[in-house]
């Protein structure tokens, strides 16, 4: 029985977040640049045997929960199988998807028939000039279908991810609060990160979650703190007064919930990261490739002791990391 992962903090990790892809067929402006990203050569970009590869070895050091994200997952062929076959690792108990959804509607029979139920998909607005705006595309139509089809096919539970800019969709918070509303699903407002990477970010266009509640308590009264909630999930949760559904928020700037954080993250090109800001990351393709898993389970455990007490987000001490969102995996 091997020691659980923890840090020198004595946070336990049983939480990877495995990017599958730095690539996407979008383009949000918060994330990847119009012309599209510097995206790792393809034979430096794990094969989905070593992913799930490294998941066992992962599993074996106490890792219970894998989420699957990007760049865009879905544009990785065969994901379904990858899907599949991180789902079968003992030890694993909980396998959850983000994805754009552009995709999602053509190839959700095969998620669901390879395991997958959880999917966080991601939506900032339900205006399509907004929704071109924001992604350069004009692809809403092809989002909402996909939700529809999820829905329908039963997977669940499905979340929306929207991340909320001040200035851009702060009208869109009602409408989408509604819409989670109607369909018996939680939208999940996410603060304005600095993963841009081209410094568009800056503080004054964060929409924060307490601006973000009063506007929500507004339009349907109280809103109540969810008991029993996870501490370590980094979502807040509140309950509607009266009772129809939950909405959540991922307050990284605001409130910051580094001080429970329990996971790790892998890159589509194998490096090992133990925060979405850490500046400083370590190899495991090579020990990958090297098919040396004692190897991998020492640069997991080395990794993490060097995992700092938390991001400094707003503060002079604050360093953006040197890889844009998309080549780290959300
Ligand atoms: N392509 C998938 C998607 O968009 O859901 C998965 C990868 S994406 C990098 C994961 C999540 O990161 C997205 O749901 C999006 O909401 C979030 N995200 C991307 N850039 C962000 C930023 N600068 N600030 C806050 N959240 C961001
Ligand atoms: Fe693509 Fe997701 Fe980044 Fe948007 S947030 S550009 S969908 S990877």
């Amino acid at each position: 029985m091997q020691s659980p992962l923890l840090d020198r903090f004595g946070r336990l990790h049983d939480n990877l977040r495995i990017s599958v892809t730095d690539r996407c067929n979008i383009r949000c402006f918060y994330c990847m640049p119009e012309e599209g990203g510097q995206y790792a050569p393809k034979q430096e970009i794990l094969s989905l045997d070593e992913i799930a590869r490294f998941a066992g070895v992962a599993a074996g050091l106490g890792i219970r929960k894998v989420r699957i994200t990007g760049g865009e997952p879905l544009v990785r062929k065969d994901l379904a199988k990858l899907i599949e076959k991180v789902i079968a690792i003992p030890g694993i108990e909980d396998v959850a998807l983000t994805t754009n959804a552009l995709l999602l509607g053509a190839q959700a029979k095969d998620l669901y028939d390879a395991g997958l139920r959880r999917l966080n998909i991601h939506l900032d607005t339900l205006d399509r000039e907004r929704f071109r705006t924001i992604t350069r595309r004009d692809e809403l139509p092809r989002v909402l279908e996909s939700i529809e089809i999820a829905q329908s096919l039963g997977f669940g539970p499905i979340k929306l991810n929207a991340v909320a800019v001040k200035g851009l969709n702060e009208d869109d918070i009602l409408p989408m609060a509604h819409y989670g509303r109607e369909r018996g699903i939680e939208v999940r407002f996410i603060e304005f990160m600095p993963l841009d990477h081209q410094g568009l970010w800056d503080q004054t266009q964060v929409l924060s979650m307490d601006q973000m509640l009063e506007r929500l308590r507004a339009e349907f009264g109280p809103m109540h703190a969810m008991p029993d909630q996870d501490e370590r999930a980094p979502a807040t949760e509140f309950r509607y007064g009266d009772g129809k559904g939950s909405i959540g928020f991922i307050a990284s700037v605001s409130k910051p919930f580094c001080l429970n954080c329990n996971r790790i993250r892998l890159t589509a090109d194998g490096k090992l990261r133990y925060c979405l800001f850490a500046v400083e990351e370590m190899d495991v393709r090579a020990l990958l490739r090297a098919g040396d898993d004692a190897g991998i389970e020492t640069a997991i455990r080395e990794n993490l002791m060097r995992k700092w007490i938390g991001h400094e987000i707003g503060t002079k001490n604050f360093v953006p990391p040197p890889r844009p969102m998309y080549a780290i995996g959300g």
